[in-house]
């Protein structure tokens, strides 16, 4: 079972994702979390993707998918993957599709969080004063859900027309929104 969660930045895709590893097994791959360790660690893709990052911008879809193909090479024997963060545009989304397929695997559902938007501002300022993660601060979040419109949201009828998306409300508690995956991913 592969499953993208899917929502715009702030939505509770990580949240939901490291319930899932800890309920159902599956491997998290999230992008932002990569990303943000090789930060950490001061490789130089860390001290490339950094000024990208705090902007609010996307980094190239090369760092992205190398990124993700290098966790897929390494869990060979995985039951299955969430992807969280990944893809954000369509050629991420195509290369998601071969490299699974090279692997005779495949997208086996899209669980779509619906939130607003103006409960994510909220959401993302608190994060900000309690976490103080640069691209969390105003401008840039407002960056990055303009990102998310104009480059991942497009996503949403690729997705809905291969007849794997299912949409939920991510304004819900934390519990009521996992058990909303949970009836999804049993019934997939
Ligand atoms: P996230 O924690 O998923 O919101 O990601 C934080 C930041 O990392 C994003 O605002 C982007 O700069 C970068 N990033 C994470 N995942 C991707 C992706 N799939 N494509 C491009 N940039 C990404």
């Amino acid at each position: 079972m592969n499953l993208i969660l899917f929502g715009p930045p702030a939505a509770g895709k990580g949240t939901q994702a490291k319930k899932l590893v800890a309920d159902r097994g599956f491997i998290q791959l999230s992008t932002g979390d990569m990303l943000r360790a090789a930060r950490t660690s001061g490789s130089d893709l860390g001290k490339r993707v950094a000024e990208i990052m705090d902007s609010g911008s996307l980094v190239s879809d090369e760092i992205v998918i190398a990124l993700i193909e290098e966790q897929l090479e390494q869990n060979p024997g995985a039951s299955g993957f969430i992807f969280d963060g990944f893809p954000r545009t369509i050629p991420q989304a195509k290369a998601l599709d071969d490299s699974l397929a090279a692997r005779g695997r495949k997208v086996d559902a899209v669980i779509r969080l619906k939130v607003d938007e103006n409960a994510l501002i909220e959401r993302v300022t608190k994060r900000f004063e309690a976490e103080g993660r640069a691209d969390d601060n105003p401008d840039a979040f407002k960056k990055r859900l303009v990102a998310y419109s104009s480059q991942t949201a497009p996503l949403v009828e690729v997705y809905r027309a291969q007849g794997k998306l299912s949409e939920i409300d991510g304004m819900a508690d934390v519990a009521s929104v996992a058990a909303a995956i949970g009836g999804i991913l049993d019934s997939v």
